[in-house]
């Protein structure tokens, strides 16, 4: 049965509920939105399977909570405060993404003038022969005169690569979230925008980049790292792009390699979806140079991870890289669950541990799916049929929809006696959660966050 449209919803509701304020109605409108969208019941079909009184709002709310969210608790439920607030947008469909298998085939290169004397402007150019190059002033001067940013743009970013001046965002400390055990982590600011379109990916409710921006000016991030460096820091590149989706073309993994090399109490981190590789192995290893994957069970990837590479060849080039002499990583970030995650994800760990050995894996993370409340609505207009909005989730006190507490406790402890179970006993930290999930699941802070006992 098809889904009914949120319009014919809303007039079925003001039809039968016409007592109700518009408020009420809105949040009767979503419920029976969201139910049938997940279980394509029929949004009619879900108040006569009750032969519902008519006229109790409350009671009708809580049988759609409870039918909504049939896992959560009652005190949980009452926590879904996004649903009606974010209404009015889903009734305006949006753009949806563009398919599977577009390729980076950028039409438009605008290269700041000055850096248009840059290698990577040059490699652009000769990578992609048809794309018409443009000399523009100032990549903000540039975008301020486009018009209103907005999905469609975002659509169609990788039609549009802009090579910039780095000025002022060179390096900077991974802002986290409100209240949660910080791991230390710095982000190098080299390259924004991603060409994968993973469902829950969070560049798409904050960039307002019409394209996709590389630095023409790697060299001067290098002389500007020692206002930045600490003995002991791990920093990477992976937070505003892929680390390596476009190395083929950009080439930065060699340069990068290069100059990290030479502080041996610093650990690089490329963070990929990708098997782009090849690049990357041409440059000798290095042991604080670590290369790693964000993993997830196939079933996810091949539904949410669109573009990326599979969970084969993300290992596969696990291994090339750890037999190079790279220390690897992995991110089980966003683990998200579904009927039989538990065997799946306890697979899938299984595969990592049997391909890799435990001495060559730096870090491990973990992560549960979570969002904004910006980016829960585009997620509803780009992938409105994508199973990330049928998670049972609630508002969360850090100000993102999350799974509740209680189900991230046993998300995390089962990842962790897993990965225990597995041999591993490396460094495994919690992203963006607080420090009392952290003492509740067994892990302190990175650097003394082994899952096994730490003494510090
Ligand atoms: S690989 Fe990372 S940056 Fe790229 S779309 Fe996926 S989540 Fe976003």
């Amino acid at each position: 049965m098809r889904s009914s449209t949120t319009a014919e919803i809303r007039q079925f509701v003001q039809e039968r509920f016409p007592q109700f304020g518009l408020n009420k109605q809105k949040e009767i409108v979503r419920l029976l939105a969201e139910i049938d969208r997940r279980d394509h019941c029929g949004f009619d079909a879900i108040l006569l399977e009750r032969h519902y009184e008519q006229k109790d709002f409350l009671a009708i709310k809580s049988f759609l909570l409870k039918r909504r969210f049939p896992t959560l608790t009652a005190t949980e439920r009452a926590s879904v405060t996004y649903l009606p607030c974010d209404f009015l947008k889903v009734q305006q469909p949006g753009p949806e993404a563009p398919g599977e298998g577009a390729l980076f085939q950028p039409k438009n290169i605008y290269v700041e003038k000055s850096v248009s004397d840059c290698g990577l402007a040059e490699r652009l150019s000769c990578a992609f022969p048809e794309a018409r190059v443009s000399e523009i002033d100032r990549y903000k001067d540039f975008v301020s005169r486009q018009p209103e940013f907005d999905l469609r743009e975002y659509n169609q970013r990788l039609d549009n690569v802009f090579i910039i001046r780095e000025q002022f965002d060179f390096f900077q400390e991974c802002p986290c979230s409100a209240g949660a055990s910080s791991c230390g982590y710095h982000i190098m600011n080299a390259g924004f925008g991603c060409g994968y379109d993973c469902e829950y990916c969070f560049l798409q409710g904050y960039t307002n980049a019409p394209g996709i921006l590389f630095p023409g000016n790697l060299d001067e991030f290098f002389s500007r790292f020692r206002e930045y460096y600490r003995p002991g820091m791990r920093l990477g590149t992976g937070q505003f792009t892929d680390s390596l989706m476009f190395d083929h073309i950009t080439r930065f993994s060699s340069e990068l390699v290069g100059f990290f090399r030479q502080f041996p109490d610093v650990v690089f981190e490329f963070k990929t979806k990708s098997c782009n590789i090849e690049h990357l192995l041409r440059s000798p290893a290095s042991p604080n140079i670590q290369v790693s994957w964000t993993l997830n069970p196939e079933r996810i990837i091949s539904s949410v991870e669109h573009k990326t590479a599979s969970l084969q060849e993300r290992l596969d080039a696990a291994v090339q890289c750890a037999k190079a002499g790279f220390r690897v990583g992995f991110h089980f970030d966003p683990i998200i669950i579904y009927d039989g995650w538990q065997k799946e994800y306890g697979e899938l760990i299984k595969e990592v541990f049997n391909s890799i050995s435990v001495e060559g894996i730096g870090w491990i993370s973990l992560g549960g799916l979570r969002m904004t409340k910006t980016l829960r609505q585009v997620i509803e207009a780009r992938f409105p049929h994508g199973l990330l909005l049928n998670a049972e989730q609630i508002m969360e006190t850090d100000g993102k929809i999350r799974y509740p507490v209680r189900v991230r406790r046993e998300i995390y402890r089962t990842m962790i006696e897993k990965i225990k179970a597995s041999g591993y006993s490396g460094e495994l930290y919690l992203c963006m959660e607080d420090p009392e999930l952290n003492r509740e699941v067994g892990i302190r802070s990175f650097g003394c966050g082994r899952a096994a006992p730490c003494a510090g």
